[in-house]
């Protein structure tokens, strides 16, 4: 993963079929005829049933494909209506989602996340780990310590963090359009940062996203905090408009 990068990551969750490879294609388009967005690492994780289709129509590799969840186990086995990290790394994914909280949600533990990040790493996948507090927690205070638990309870000291982007998502903020403070979102990614340097023994700190109701006209108040290394976009991604004048706007 190269290192002074800004990550712009769409997840489309359960949307889009075969046409909106014209999403992808414009988006696409975009960043080759915009030179001064090779500082920028596009990605967008899409429904498992468009990668292979996806990968195979995308000539050139500006725009990465990645997909948003994969089952704990490795390889194969008896999991009806699963897939594997290496089913999807055969796929064309070259990132994967885990630990959104729409599947912590459903039951994912600490432990079953843990295990899909192993098999994910295994696969030379780069993954996005979703980690974030929820709205009560935020109002009880608990927001550090809740993201400690998640970091301590999914992460191993000996996974390769140089394969690890952490995504901070509140989930009070996801498709709600309500997005935190500048001043307490710059406070939570330094303690993220610091806690993954401490949890890691390292001074080099995997690269620490912002997820939760990102759009063109918010991302110039995301845009002044320096310490996010890019953004994971859900609703907006479905967009090519809207992602791309995300991506326009931050670099204003
Ligand atoms: C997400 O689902 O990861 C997300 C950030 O969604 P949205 O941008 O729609 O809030």
């Amino acid at each position: 993963m190269t290192n002074n990068l800004k990550y712009f990551i769409g997840n489309w969750k359960m949307f889009g079929d075969f046409g909106s490879f014209k999403i992808i294609h414009k988006i696409n388009q975009y960043i080759y005829k915009n030179k001064k967005f090779n500082k920028s690492k596009i990605v967008l994780c899409v429904p498992n049933t468009l990668l292979d289709f996806f990968n195979k129509k995308l000539k050139s590799q500006l725009v990465s494909l990645g997909a948003q969840n994969c089952h704990q186990q490795e390889g194969y086995g008896a999991f009806t209506g699963s897939v594997s990290a290496l089913m999807l790394k055969k796929m064309g994914a070259k990132y994967i989602i885990l630990g959104h909280s729409e599947n912590r949600s459903e039951g994912e533990s600490y432990e079953i996340i843990k295990r899909k990040i192993t098999s994910a790493l295994k696969q030379k996948l780069n993954v996005i780990f979703c980690i974030g507090e929820n709205y009560k927690e935020k109002k009880n205070g608990k927001t550090f310590t809740i993201l400690r638990k998640q970091i301590k309870g999914s992460l191993e000291k000996r996974f390769n963090k140089n394969k690890i982007l952490l995504a901070y998502e509140p989930v009070w903020s996801i498709g709600t359009n309500m997005i935190p403070k500048t001043n307490e979102l710059r406070n939570t990614i330094k303690f993220i940062k610091n806690d993954i340097k401490f949890f890691f023994n390292t001074n080099k700190c995997p690269k620490i996203l912002y997820g939760g109701s990102v759009n063109p006209k918010n991302i110039r108040l995301f845009s002044s905090i320096t310490e996010i290394d890019g953004f994971l976009i859900g609703g907006a991604s479905q967009s090519s408009k809207k992602f791309i004048d995300i991506i326009k706007n931050y670099y204003k």
